[in-house]
C-alpha cells in the first residue's frame, strides 16, 4: 500500500509554504524529509495528517482518495504522528496518555492497545508516573508510544531527536527502526540530524521552498548538485 500527495498546495496569506507537492511512500519504508528551515517539511506533515487543509491538491491511500481530511479521520486510517514540539497533556499520567490516544481512534480495546504501544517502546514500568514528570527524552518516546497505539499504517515523526544527546537520539533511531520491523507500516521521518537521516532511511525526499527538489536513495541526494546548493552546501 502507499500514501501519495498530487499536486499539494499550502498557503499562509501571500506565502506559499508547499507549491505543489507529490510524493509516494510505501509501507514498510522509512523516507526521510529534509529540506532547509521553512521549507515546508513541517507543514506537509500537517496537511497530511489532518492538522491543515491545504488550498488544493489530493490524497490517496489504498483504494481511498481524498482532498482533505480532519485529525481524527487521518488518525483513523491508520495516518498517525507525533509533533516538532511535544504535545502531552502534562498532568495525566503515561498510560492515561497513550490510552486517551487509543480510545480516540475507536477500534479494539483501548488498554490493549495502550499497553501494547508501551511495551513497543519499553515504557510499561513508568505507566504510573505523571508525564510532565518525564524527562525531555522520555517524553519524545511517550509521543511516539500514543502515535503507535491501535491502527497504524504511516507513521510520520517530526524531529524526534532534537534537544537529544547522541546516546539518546541513537536509541530512538533504534525504537523507530523496530517500529518499523514489527508493524510493517511506512515511516516518514524529519530530522536535523543528516546522520540519522542516511542511516536510517531507505529514501530520502529533498523539500526547498516548497518544492520537492530531490528524492532517491541516501546516496543519490548526497550527490545530486541541486540539494547540495539548497542545502547540504548551507
Ligand atoms: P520546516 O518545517 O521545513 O522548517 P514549516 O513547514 O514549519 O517549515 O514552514 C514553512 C513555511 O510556512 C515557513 O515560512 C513558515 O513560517 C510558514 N508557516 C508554517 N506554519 C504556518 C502557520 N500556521 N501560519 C503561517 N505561516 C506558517
Ligand atoms: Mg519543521
Amino acid at each position: 500500500m502507499h500514501l501519495q500527495t498530487n499536486g499539494v498546495v499550502m498557503k499562509f496569506k501571500g506565502l506559499t509554504a508547499l507549491d505543489g507537492v507529490d510524493i509516494d511512500i510505501s509501507k514498510g519504508e522509512i523516507v526521510g524529509l529534509i529540506g532547509p528551515n521553512g521549507s515546508g517539511k513541517t507543514t506537509l506533515l500537517n496537511v497530511i495528517s489532518g492538522v491543515f487543509v491545504p488550498n488544493s491538491g489530493r490524497f490517496r491511500m489504498g483504494d481511498r482518495e481524498w482532498s482533505s481530511v480532519s485529525l481524527r479521520e487521518a488518525a483513523c486510517l491508520g495516518i498517525r504522528r507525533t509533533f516538532q514540539n511535544i504535545r502531552l497533556f502534562p498532568s495525566f499520567t503515561v498510560l492515561e496518555t497513550v490510552e486517551v490516544a487509543a480510545a480516540w481512534l475507536d477500534r479494539g480495546d483501548r488498554r490493549e492497545n495502550a499497553l501494547r504501544a508501551l511495551d513497543e517502546l519499553n515504557f510499561r514500568q513508568h505507566c504510573g508516573r505523571i508525564a510532565s514528570e518525564l524527562s525531555y527524552g522520555m517524553q519524545r518516546r511517550l509521543e511516539i508510544a500514543r502515535a503507535i497505539a491501535g491502527k497504524l499504517e504511516f507513521l510520520l515523526i517530526d524531529e524526534p531527536t532534537a534537544g537529544l544527546n547522541h546516546a539518546e537520539s541513537q536509541e530512538l533511531v533504534e525504537v523507530i527502526q523496530a517500529i518499523r520491523e514489527r508493524r510493517g507500516c511506512g515511516i516518514v521521518l524529519i530530522d536535523h540530524d543528516l546522520h540519522v537521516i542516511m542511516n536510517v532511511c531507505d529514501r530520502v525526499i529533498v523539500l526547498a521552498e516548497g518544492k520537492v527538489i530531490a528524492c532517491g536513495t541516501p546516496q543519490e541526494v548526497r550527490r545530486d548538485p541541486l540539494v547540495i546548493n539548497a542545502y547540504l552546501g548551507s
